[in-house]
């Protein structure tokens, strides 16, 4: 059911925003104790937001696009009032004072707050085993992972324990956890979305974006939380189109950029590439024209990223240090120690592998071989892009090398780990909008997405493309879901 579907259901009376929150909040009570998708769930508040918006419809009133629909955040997103953890014990107490714009905006178009989903801490994983509050369960498959970092938001949407979500997207937070769960998962450019209030990572990279189990509904979250924000000076001050406009038209005669050197990689799976080449032909039956494009700096994206986003992230966690916010150790002697302690005490290894690596990165003899370096990479990547779009609309490669993985397959070897961020980093790396939709399955049942990026400020074009593609390759249709997907 779309969000257009549940407004019919909802203006006729045919359901009411309370019900809605209640079947939520009760598939969540019966599923989330394994699957563990939630690290809070806020059902009084939704009741509440719930019953106000019935009241306003029963008298009459005009209500705005979401009303009464119920979405998930992802627990890296300041909600005023309610417990905002990033999934670490350092703000494991933190209740922030203020709202983040992308929630305020939600809200504000009346879409009701389910509770705050899991995510790797700090949003820095693939595989959401990084969270301080257990993993979030594969719902196609518990013994997977649901990807990361933002896999509590993936798997909810998946399960059906929302109709919608927000996530984060550093180096492809959002499409990843979308591919391993087969739900719709969009990062938009950089600027586009507002970050007051989203717990920085990497600066220069962070997006926040929607998941949603269709294309058109994923184009209306990113309608209301997209624009220009005053409390964000990186956001960008240019119109936000209408996304819904294009979604129905054809795209015939459009062009469609195959990154070869994506399908040339030793660690993309056969299923997936046989998958999303098959996409393509999907797309070129509707009148596409498919060109095969090299981006030869793409590879280089692994190596570039994990030197930018952890220096960015060691600068930024800085302030975690026991006086401002959450976690305090309390073993202490000194100011000194009681730093040293909370933080030592405070963040899991993974966050300190990055704090140390970032560190190392910046320090005076190293930043400019290395973060120097990079930043000079990032900008011949964004050239590869720009000479592509020279000739293209729209390009397309896999989501993922692989589909979901197995829990602790991944998680002693940071460098096999890294790797499942091969084919979304460069699209951040770029500032680029990119998008994964499920485009098959593997022999195993788990879902495969297929991702396409869009020139800077192109998100209606990609919508576009993937909408026509969902429609057309009805990847569902026929497919038996197993016992924890909606
Ligand atoms: N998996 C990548 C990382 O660990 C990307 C995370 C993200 O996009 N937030 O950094």
């Amino acid at each position: 059911m779309t969000f257009a579907d549940l407004r019919q259901k909802l203006k006729r009376g045919e359901v009411s925003s309370k019900e809605l929150v209640q079947e939520k909040l009760k598939r969540i009570n019966e599923l989330d104790p394994k699957l563990n998708c939630y690290l809070s769930v806020t059902g009084e508040y939704a009741l509440l937001q719930a019953e106000t918006i019935d009241t306003k419809r029963s008298a009459g009133e005009t209500l705005p696009p979401l009303a009464g629909i119920p979405i998930g955040i992802k627990d890296n997103l300041c909600t005023k009032g309610i417990k905002t953890t990033c999934a670490s014990r350092i703000l494991g107490n933190f209740i922030p004072p203020y709202e983040s714009t992308v929630t305020e905006r939600l809200w504000n178009s009346g879409a009701v707050m389910i509770g705050k989903t899991n995510l790797d801490e700090f949003a820095m994983g693939s595989s959401t085993e990084n969270s301080a509050f257990g993993p979030t369960l594969n719902p196609w498959n518990t013994n997977n992972v649901p990807g990361g970092s933002s896999g509590g938001s993936a798997a909810a949407v998946a399960s059906g324990l929302c109709f919608g979500a927000l996530g984060s997207d550093t180096g492809g937070s959002i499409r990843q956890p979308a591919s391993f769960c087969g739900v719709v998962g969009l990062k938009p450019t950089y600027g586009r979305v507002s970050r007051w209030g989203l717990i920085a990572f990497a600066s220069s990279l962070d997006q926040v974006g929607p998941f949603a189990s269709s294309v058109s509904d994923a184009a209306e979250l990113l309608q209301v939380i997209s624009g220009k924000d005053k409390l964000d000076s990186t956001s960008i001050d240019i119109p936000v189109p209408n996304y819904l406009e294009n979604l129905s038209k054809s795209i015939k005669g459009l062009k469609i950029g195959l990154i070869d050197n994506c399908f040339e990689h030793e660690g993309l799976s056969s299923s997936v590439k046989e998958s999303v080449l098959k996409s393509a032909s999907v797309l070129e039956s509707l009148g596409a024209e498919i060109i095969n494009i090299s981006c030869p700096r793409f590879n280089d994206g692994i190596a570039t990223y994990y030197l930018i986003a952890p220096s960015e992230a060691s600068a930024n966690l800085a302030r975690y240090d026991g006086v401002k916010y959450g976690f305090r150790s309390d073993k202490a002697e000194s100011l000194i120690s009681m730093t040293s302690k909370s933080r030592a005490d405070g963040f899991g290894s993974e966050v300190k592998r990055r704090i140390l690596i970032g560190t190392y990165a910046l320090s005076a003899g190293y930043v400019d071989a290395y973060y120097k370096k990079a930043q000079q990479v990032r900008t011949l990547i964004r050239k590869d892009f720009d000479n592509a779009f020279q000739k293209v609309d729209v390009l397309l490669a896999p989501t993922a090398p692989t589909t979901a993985f197995e829990f602790g397959e991944n998680i002693n070897n940071p460098m096999a780990m890294y790797l499942s961020d091969l084919l979304t980093i460069p699209a951040n790396l770029a500032g680029l909008p990119a998008i994964s939709i499920p485009c098959g399955f593997d022999k195993n049942g788990l879902p495969i997405g297929l991702q396409l990026i869009g020139n800077v400020f192109e998100e209606d074009r990609i919508l576009q493309v993937a909408n026509q593609f969902e429609i057309a390759a009805d990847v569902f249709k026929n497919k038996k879901k197993p016992e924890y997907i909606f």
